[in-house]
């Protein structure tokens, strides 16, 4: 192992840096060297798998980060049951590699590959078919973790511990290993089609009517279009093919394989610095307008047939687009409501975020399901994620904003996802999080030394 540099970190959305003490440990004797080391220097630790968090969920500042991308290996894979049993560091894309072809699918997947299993149970994190699957948490069977002392024990679903550390955002030790029951699939394709809604009305009843047949659902809304037509966007469903279609190994994983080239074309160096400074309301209100009519006029292909890793990973044709919103980078607010008055109370976000001129520039609308994991983000109801670009944006502006929308939420009974926050305040998280006070006692009494922590952690657990 190297051990521990120092260095400037951030989450994914590049907003807070921070120096840390990084460490990349390669097996369980280096892991538990580096417990020892961070008590020996009286530091605490954050873990990290692909880094893909937003923000402060995995920075730590002054402290350590342990990042467990080298503890990727595939323990085991019964393909004739269904059962993998992976390291904590491996991804849903090394694993789709490994089972797809043979028609076994690890459910909750979100819209990128690179996820690693142990961040995905920590964050309980979604997918387009979480409406049907449920989050993360359901493809567990049990898992492994090392406490602060040392030991490793197994969590398995009947113990107390397994929901507070599936959603408990790496706060409990360090997961080693995670075994997951896969879902079998007819063929490794998805039949797709969109359809164009003219306002967030028409969106959701959609949803309620249709989403029943579909194993896969995501909508598009423009968060610009306002009176009789606001919300109006696009739905995306797929379900899984009837007919076993199978593909070959290696068309497979090309696919689960990030395209250097935007949509193979563009290199994405130098093209998202161009496209940068471009990269505001005003411009995306009129993409915004030309998407939505294009689709309406022209775009919807009403069937068609694509592999589910093509379908699925809209990312990989992308690569590094964040880096359009360089160099001060972004913020998603993404809240999850109920379905009770859900229509209304999406509009009222959308007219919030009009007044605050902080339309979301794209935005995601999906379905979910209800579990008990103590932090997880899900809830029978709708989430749509508001992304605002940092660059020529007061900051002050972008807070008081947030403020009213998380009280708004609050009022709504919803609650905002961590993975992707960083302005929350511990006043609203305590009201969305019904389990706050469980979970700290929890973790007083699984991590007694407090040995698990990141910056997140004090910003909405320590006052
Ligand atoms: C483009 C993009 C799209 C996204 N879309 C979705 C989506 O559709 N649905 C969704 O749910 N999320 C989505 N996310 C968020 C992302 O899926 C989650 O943040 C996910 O948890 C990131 O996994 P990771 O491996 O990068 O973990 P990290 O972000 O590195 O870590 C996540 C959490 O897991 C903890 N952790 C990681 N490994 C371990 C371990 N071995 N032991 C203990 N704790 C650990 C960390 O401490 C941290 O709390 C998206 C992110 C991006 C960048």
């Amino acid at each position: 192992m190297k051990v521990i540099n120092k260095k400037t970190v951030s989450g994914y959305a590049n907003t807070l840096k921070v120096s840390s003490f990084i460490a990349e440990p390669e097996n369980t004797n280096e892991l538990i060297n580096i417990i020892e080391i961070a008590k020996d220097k009286n530091l605490n630790i954050c873990c990290s798998g692909s880094g893909l968090s937003y923000a402060d969920l995995i920075t730590n500042q002054n402290n350590i980060i342990l990042k467990t991308y080298k503890l990727n290996k595939i323990i085991n894979y019964d393909n004739l049951n269904g059962y993998i049993t992976v390291q904590c560091g491996v991804t849903f894309n090394s694993i789709y590699q490994m089972t797809l072809i043979d028609n076994w699918y690890l459910s909750s997947c979100p819209g990128g590959g690179d996820v690693s299993i142990g961040g995905a149970l920590s964050n309980n994190v979604h997918g387009k078919d979480s409406f049907r699957n449920g989050n993360f948490g359901e493809n567990i069977e049990f898992f492994k973790i090392l406490q602060s002392n040392g030991k490793i024990v197994q969590i398995n679903k009947s113990d107390e511990a397994f929901k507070y550390i599936v959603s408990g955002i790496g706060l409990f030790g360090i997961i080693t290993e995670i075994t997951l029951k896969l879902k079998k699939i007819t063929s490794n394709y998805v039949e797709h089609k969109s359809v164009v809604h003219k306002n967030i009305d028409e969106i959701i009843e959609y949803h309620e009517l249709n989403n029943p047949n579909y194993d896969f659902a995501v909508s598009w809304v423009d968060c610009f279009s306002n009176k009789i037509d606001i919300g109006r966007g696009l739905t995306k469903q797929a379900t899984w093919c009837e007919n076993e279609r199978k593909t070959n190994i290696k068309i497979l994983n090309k696919t689960l394989q990030k395209s250097k080239k935007i949509f193979n074309i563009l290199p994405s160096y130098p093209t998202w610095e161009i496209i940068s400074p471009f990269v505001n309301r005003k411009s995306f209100k009129i993409i915004n307008k030309i998407y939505y009519n294009y689709n309406k006029f022209f775009g919807v292909k009403h069937e068609n047939i694509q592999l589910f890793s093509k379908y699925n990973f809209m990312h990989n044709k992308i690569p590094n687009i964040k880096n359009i919103f360089n160099p001060k980078g972004f913020i998603e607010i993404q809240p999850v409501l109920p379905k009770k008055n859900i229509i209304n109370n999406l509009k009222d976000i959308l007219k919030l975020s009009q007044k605050f001129n902080s339309e979301s520039l794209l935005a995601g609308l999906k379905l979910h399901k209800k579990d008990d994991y103590a932090l997880s983000f899900s809830d029978d109801g709708y989430s749509i994620g508001i992304d605002l670009n940092l660059n020529n944006r007061n900051m002050k502006d972008i807070e008081i904003f947030a403020d009213e929308l998380f009280s708004l939420v609050c009022e709504q009974n919803g609650k905002v996802y961590l993975a992707k926050d960083q302005l929350l305040k511990p006043k609203h998280f305590k009201k969305m999080y019904k389990n706050y006070f469980k979970f700290i006692e929890f973790k007083d009494k699984f991590d007694p030394d407090k040995l698990f922590q990141s910056d997140l952690y004090r910003r909405l657990f320590i006052e």
